[in-house]
């Protein structure tokens, strides 16, 4: 009976400690084997057969932790073990993660009848999540002490009453206070807060209260030490559950707002230089959206003002460029998407241009020069557009009165010249008669400059026809070739100082006018021979690139050569590079502005190759013409 009991009493116990809300397990002997464990520990263990068998063995894992020295030095010594949060890292087979785990635990040992250590009793509770919380709170404390310490932003912990009861330098040296004023306690919020933010303050105090932090930092002013208002944006929240304790960040925005400053300034600045400028000035972006227009630029345009174009609508904008008449210079009307500012937007670089704007409404007519400069963003891609508008019909006009009188001019001049050159030769011919060597000498030197005089004034009618669009070219179809030798022969003829060597062969025909094509070669020529007077050798390049498909003629001298920044603009009517070395070349600045145009008519091109004291290489290409052009061109 008393067994039965006592049987009854272990059977108690053993589902107690099977239940028990911790890990419990016996090992027995010196070996440790695994009698007994509860469920709590064959979770941990993850249900694997371990009793019967010694722990090392059962449990792998646990080697090289030092729990196995732990176990043989309890049952060797008698004395238990206690551990408190013991990390265990293993790879659990529960989760079959690798993970770290705190426990409590004692290693107790259990004696036999006559006291002596028969095993050992382990009871261990994981503390997991109470040791992870805290470590989370510990971080979470330095994390603000360095934020405190790091001086980047002022920290100052302040009571809901308003008292700054510490502060780290930052803050202090923002407001002006030393170290000792804190501890005067001298530092309080609404002192050093300007007036006008008191409200806003204690909307913030009352905000910390309900929610424990200020939804959005926002900017006030303080008052410093010495009576200077100071910019600052503050946050804050509550530090303790009571939540009258307060932490609050500040930073000091003084640089931002003087930045503000600075660009409100410099804004209101280029708004009056805008403004102000004789020039129109609009800004759209990719879509057309007009994001900036001066005064001029809106009544250029048709607006009553600049705030009114900026306001109107797509329909509006549509109903009063339906009024306008907009052509270029050849007279062509331009469709929108050929306006400057869309093409500089659409090819990525600046585009220059002159429009003829006609007012149908009001009939008034002016020429504008638009330019219009894309800008990019960081990526490159080209994103707004800024056009210059200039209203350039008074140059225009006097342009005009210039060309009409040049044209004029020229031709009056043709026909005294002419005559001129007449009465030469019959002079010349009555002292050949005579045998006056003398005066015939004269009179030849007389006809050389009354026929520089003819190509002077058949050069400025060329520009005037030009400019009225009035060139004619006589095409034909001839050797290239051929034509530069008997050029290049022509100009030999006339200059003693110079030898042109002509190289290579372009073996094209082209169907272009022969005589103004002979034109633009002469006048390379003779400019090669001007401007290289210390050298004596003109070279003439002649190939053919059937690649691009066009003959190319290359005039090269060993003069003065031409620095960069003028490739472009000797093409420009009446352009010439002037310093004080090329002062003393005579000329006016013309030839190679009708060259380049009667290029331009063969639908060719024209560049040169050229630095400063290095001779110059001008080039003319011309496009050849495939087989079928050339029957297609001589069919009737
Ligand atoms: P110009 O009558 O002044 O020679 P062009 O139109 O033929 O007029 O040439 C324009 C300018 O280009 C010249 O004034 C000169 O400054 C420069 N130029 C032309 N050809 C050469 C060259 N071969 N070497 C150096 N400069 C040249």
């Amino acid at each position: 009976m008393a067994q039965q009991e006592a049987e009854a009493a272990r059977r108690q116990i053993f589902e107690l400690l099977m239940q028990a809300p911790a890990m419990i397990a016996f090992l027995r002997g010196p070996q440790h084997v695994y009698e007994l464990a509860n469920q709590l520990y064959m979770e941990h263990v993850g249900q694997r057969p371990i009793l019967g068998q010694p722990i090392r063995t059962a449990r792998p894992e646990l080697a090289g932790l030092g729990i196995f020295e732990f176990l043989d030095q309890v049952y060797t010594t008698g004395q238990p073990f206690v551990g408190h949060e013991m990390a265990l890292e293993l790879d659990y087979p529960q989760t079959g993660q690798r993970e770290k785990r705190y426990f409590n635990f004692v290693y107790q040992p259990t004696r036999d009848g006559e006291g002596i250590v028969d095993g050992i009793l382990i009871h261990a509770v994981e503390v997991t999540a109470q040791v992870q919380r805290r470590l989370k709170i510990q971080e979470n404390e330095s994390r603000l002490q360095r934020l405190v310490n790091s001086n980047v932003i002022g920290v100052s912990f302040t009571h809901a009453n308003g008292t700054i009861m510490e502060a780290n330098e930052r803050f202090l040296h923002m407001v002006g206070y030393t170290r000792a004023d804190l501890a005067a306690g001298m530092l309080n919020w609404s002192r050093l807060t300007a007036p006008e933010y008191a409200a806003r303050d204690r909307e913030a105090v009352q905000e910390i209260r309900r929610d424990g932090a200020v939804s959005h930092p926002y900017e006030k002013e303080y008052t410093d030490k010495h009576g200077n208002r100071i910019p600052v944006l503050v946050g804050g929240a509550a530090l303790n559950a009571a939540r009258d304790e307060i932490v609050t960040f500040v930073i000091d925005i003084r640089p931002q707002k003087q930045l503000e400053r600075d660009l409100r300034t410099a804004k209101g600045q280029l708004e009056a230089i805008l403004q102000n400028a004789g020039d129109g000035i609009t800004v759209h972006d990719i879509e057309g959206h007009m994001l900036y227009v001066n005064e001029v630029a809106a009544h250029m345009c048709g607006f009553p003002s600049a705030e009114a174009m900026l306001r109107a609508s797509h329909e509006e904008y549509q109903q009063i460029l339906k009024h306008f008449v907009i052509t270029d210079e050849n007279g062509h009307i331009l469709k929108p998407e050929d306006f400057p500012g869309r093409r500089a937007l659409r090819e990525g670089h600046g585009i220059q241009q002159m429009l003829h704007y006609h007012d149908s409404l009001t009939e008034h007519s002016a020429w504008v020069y638009i330019k219009s400069q894309p800008i990019f963003n960081e990526d490159g891609q080209a994103q707004l557009v800024v056009n210059v508008l200039a209203d350039v019909s008074e140059q225009q006009a006097l342009e005009q009165r210039k060309n009409e009188f040049i044209s004029m001019a020229s031709h009056e001049l043709k026909t005294p010249i002419t005559s001129l050159k007449g009465f030469t030769s019959v002079l010349q011919r009555r002292m050949a008669k005579q045998g006056d060597t003398q005066a015939q000498h004269y009179l030849s030197r007389m006809d050389a400059q009354l026929n520089k005089l003819t190509r002077l004034i058949s050069d400025l009618l060329d520009i005037s026809r030009m400019q009225s669009g009035k060139l004619e070219l006589r095409a034909e179809l001839f050797d290239l070739d051929n034509l530069i030798e008997e050029t290049v022969e022509n100009v030999q003829a006339a200059t003693t100082t110079h030898r042109l060597l002509i190289e290579g062969n372009t073996g094209a025909r082209i169907f272009g006018d022969q005589e103004r094509l002979a034109q633009v070669y002469i006048n390379l020529l003779t400019n090669a021979i001007k401007y290289s007077p210390q050298a004596d050798t003109v070279r003439v390049c002649l190939l053919r690139d059937d690649e691009a498909q066009q003959a190319i003629v290359g005039v090269q001298d060993f003069g003065i050569g031409i620095d960069k920044s003028h490739h472009e603009r000797i093409f420009e009517r009446f352009y010439q590079v002037t310093n004080a070395e090329e002062k003393t070349y005579p000329g006016l600045g013309i030839g190679l502005y009708i060259s380049s145009e009667i290029v331009a008519r063969h639908q060719g091109r024209m560049w040169v190759e050229s630095s400063k004291g290095k001779g110059s290489t001008f080039y003319v290409a011309l496009p050849l013409l495939t087989q079928e052009e050339h029957t297609k061109m001589l069919s009737p």
